[in-house]
């Protein structure tokens, strides 16, 4: 096949639009050389470090404006291993789940996976729509995501109508929505991602913000384990407790990789700095505008998604015309050094998918937007 080769003037000044791992700043990669002889290589059981994790903790707790009695709490294994906290931490009995596309759908499948705890009642809708579970007895933990990746579908967060009546905590899969999609903290108990996403940093942490209730029930969930003749088992590694007690100490359970949290605590700061959650996600939604808008006067393309309101503003899902194969598309742009704008695999569409976190530039989208017409037009 020959190649296409766009004009240089053309290019997008920085051509990352991955999900995540999606766009490191320039000014992040510095704050890493800056760490290399004084953070890098050196004990996360002292001073520089723990006050490394301290800014991270009090600049997302900024960010977030967070609530009395909140904390935010971290540790090693990103938010796939977070869902196996929660199962072993969190979730009393039984969860609720909303699913609605991969991540969604994993976070189900690790509530069914755990032996002691009951099926969850799964509320379930096509891709390219949300479903927020609804009320149900006996349930104690309400699980959705606020942004689903594999489709590019946000959802509302709320407390669902009884819940609070029934203990019930609200627990939001925020990986790819947290620093991009506003939200309302209260209306949560959990509220976890990891940092590869909106934050621009590295993988493999997870973040979660929990409520008093949630500390309360992870404590209880602890006590109850340790009866004797108890049953279920709570591995140390996913032990909730645990983690808020050496966060709480501005530590993590295990060695974490310090160049991720050097790239965190940059993009913490830079987000602060710049206006917090209203300018970050204003900034967002602009950059999805322009793709959406883009999309509605091509005579190729299209938003997957329908619904208005239901349309990501931070990892946006383009249909392509049969005659316009993405894999074509993606391969010529990948040509030019422009990478991760293909869909999700496994959802099996004919699609693009532009991740438009805080750190992409809106000039960059506009780029690039120009750039797939460019491929498109010499296809
Ligand atoms: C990326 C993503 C995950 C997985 O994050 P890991 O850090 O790779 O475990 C989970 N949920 C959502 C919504 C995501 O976008």
């Amino acid at each position: 096949m020959d190649t296409i080769t766009i004009p240089q003037s053309m290019l997008p000044e920085d051509a990352r639009f991955g999900s995540g791992p999606s766009k490191i700043r320039p000014a992040q990669v510095e704050a890493l050389d800056r760490a290399a002889r004084t953070l890098l290589g050196t004990s996360h059981r002292q001073a520089p470090v723990k006050d490394l994790v301290e800014s991270i903790r009090t600049g997302i707790a900024r960010f977030f404006s967070l609530p009395d009695g909140y904390e935010v709490v971290l540790g090693n294994g990103g938010a796939s291993a977070f869902w196996d906290v929660m199962c072993a931490s969190l979730i009393t009995r039984q969860a609720a789940c909303g699913v609605y596309g991969s991540f969604s759908k994993k976070v189900a499948a690790s509530v069914a996976s755990a032996p002691f705890l009951e099926d969850p009642i799964v509320f379930e809708s096509e891709p390219g729509t949300y479903c927020v579970p609804e009320r149900a007895e006996y349930v104690d933990t309400y699980c959705w995501a606020q942004n689903e990746t594999s489709t590019g579908v946000q959802a509302p967060v709320y407390r669902i109508d009884g819940s609070r009546e029934q203990g019930a905590l609200i627990a939001i899969d925020a990986t790819s929505a947290a620093g991009a999609i506003p939200v309302d903290i209260s209306q949560t108990d959990v509220y976890y991602f990891s940092p590869q996403k909106a934050f621009g940093s590295e993988g493999g942490l997870w973040i979660a913000i929990l409520s008093p209730a949630a500390i309360q029930r992870a404590e209880g969930i602890k006590r109850s384990c340790a009866l004797e003749g108890a049953r279920r088992w709570i591995p140390p590694f996913l032990s909730l407790t645990s983690a808020i007690d050496n966060s709480l100490k501005n530590q993590t359970l295990n060695t974490p990789s310090i160049s991720t949290l050097v790239l965190l605590g940059e993009q913490v700061k830079w987000l602060n700095e710049n206006g917090g959650m209203a300018w970050s996600a204003a900034r967002c939604k602009r950059s999805s505008d322009i793709v959406y808008a883009w999309a509605e006067r091509s005579a190729y393309a299209r938003p997957f998604v329908t619904d208005v309101d239901a349309r990501s503003q931070s990892v946006v899902t383009i249909d392509l015309d049969d005659s316009v194969p993405q894999a074509y598309v993606t391969a010529a742009l990948r040509d030019n050094g422009i990478v991760d704008v293909n869909g999700y695999r496994k959802l099996g569409r004919n699609q693009l998918r532009i991740g438009v976190f805080p750190s992409v530039e809106p000039s960059d989208v506009e780029a690039l937007l120009a750039c797939i017409d460019y491929v498109v037009e010499h296809m």
